[in-house]
């Protein structure tokens, strides 16, 4: 029998917070920045979250909403500083991890029984030990599935543990709604109304062809997941199988739409700088270099170029971000712009001579560039020139792209 455990921290940025300034605790808390800046809020306390806040709604927005919230900017290196010791905690208990996002994880427990003890005993271990470790809260969701665990954790919170017993799941399931299988999104949940089907239950009460015929693979898949099962998408994966980030991208919204060519080219240079950081960090190169603006409007423009040979340089990722914005730019203000490395690879590919010898230098000047951002911040070394305006620093939550905060939808969604 499979234990599969999933655990997400609690308020994670925000709790992360209140260990360096206790004042903030029970206080309505907004990570994300200045209430009259743009941009959108990264994280809110439970006592924010009363008044309607939630994170992506922008910060202006959220002010309304809760305007004697204390807002802060937020520290995304203490964030990853955490989250790693969140990481070290989790492999002293199972050597299968797989961090879905900053502050969730999946950990694969099967057959560990006779060292932790059952399932229960086990999550209670865990949760103890994470309270130790980091000074945080979790909650845990125990299940035989990656689904019902996911699903459990949520229902767990906060600071709270579930563990549904092996031949439980779809009765734990069946009161549910459809919205909260994770894959289904408001488009998915929209169908699955329109047909009568509004529960979990309802879901699993019905026939898999009829399912298979009305929404194609992913109404098999459905079919699956009511009952509890690992089905469709990237859940059929095991744990650890997606732990390679499909694409690391980072992205930045002006506090006011520029039509300035250097500011824009400069916050470029330093998407790029920050997208290599990440591709060193995770051993990765990258074949695909992809440009996004957005303007004024919210229209949204993305252009992506494959290069011909595969990098982890600042250099080469500015040089194409650039060149990206120079063909494609209107010359209207813009609102947002963000670099995004793909096709990712683990072996940086074939390289001449040449290459390979300025390769090697720009890579042990970055790397020690990389140890001064660890420890004097991310904006101590810059190559990108002349940055003009206020910078602030996004962490995303889910570099993978893994089922966890934000949920991928499916397709046709
Ligand atoms: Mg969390």
């Amino acid at each position: 029998m499979r234990v599969i455990f999933h655990l997400d921290m609690d308020a994670f940025f925000v709790s992360v917070e209140e260990l360096f300034d206790p004042s903030l605790k029970g206080k309505p808390v907004v990570v994300g920045g200045r209430p009259d800046q743009r941009g959108v809020v990264s994280a809110a306390s439970y006592a924010a979250r009363r008044f309607g806040v939630h994170s992506a709604m922008p910060l202006r927005t959220a002010y309304k909403h809760c305007p004697q919230a204390v807002f802060v900017e937020g520290h995304p290196t203490r964030y990853r500083d955490y989250s790693h010791k969140v990481h070290q905690v989790l492999q002293s208990f199972s050597p299968v991890v797989e961090m879905a996002s900053i502050d969730e994880a999946y950990l694969d427990l099967t057959g560990s029984e006779r060292l932790l003890g059952p399932p229960l005993q086990a999550a209670n271990k865990l949760h103890e030990a994470i309270q130790a470790g980091t000074g945080l809260n979790c909650s845990i969701g125990a299940a035989t599935s990656r689904l019902v665990a996911k699903i459990c954790s949520d229902q767990a919170k906060p600071n709270g543990i579930l563990w549904i017993l092996p031949g439980m799941e779809a009765r734990f399931l069946a009161p549910l709604e459809v919205r909260r299988i994770p894959g289904v999104g408001k488009v998915m949940e929209k169908n699955l109304h329109s047909v009568g089907i509004r529960k979990v239950g309802d879901l699993a009460l019905l026939d898999e062809a009829f399912l298979e015929q009305r929404f194609g693979k992913w109404g098999l898949a459905l079919a699956g997941k009511a009952k509890g099962l690992d089905a469709g998408g990237w859940f059929d994966a095991e744990i650890g199988a997606g732990d390679d980030p499909k694409s690391i991208s980072h992205e930045h919204t002006f506090d006011q739409d520029t039509a300035d060519r250097g500011q824009i080219e400069s916050t470029l240079a330093r998407m790029s700088e920050m997208v290599g950081r990440r591709l060193r960090e995770h051993g990765l190169w990258a074949r695909t270099v992809q440009l996004k603006l957005r303007y004024k409007d919210f229209s949204t423009f993305t252009r992506a170029h494959t290069l011909t040979e595969a990098t982890q340089l600042d250099t080469v990722l500015m040089a194409e971000s650039r060149r990206l914005f120079q063909r494609n730019w209107t010359g209207k203000p813009v609102r947002l712009v963000g670099v995004q490395a793909s096709s990712l690879d683990g072996e940086p590919g074939q390289m001449n001579l040449l290459e390979q010898s300025s390769h090697v230098q720009w890579t042990k000047a970055l790397t020690a560039a990389d140890k001064l951002r660890d420890k004097f911040g991310e904006s101590a070394v810059s190559l990108a020139a002349g940055m003009r305006g206020r910078f602030r620093e996004r962490v995303h939550e889910n570099p993978a792209g893994l089922p966890g905060k934000k949920i991928k939808p499916p397709p046709g969604e």
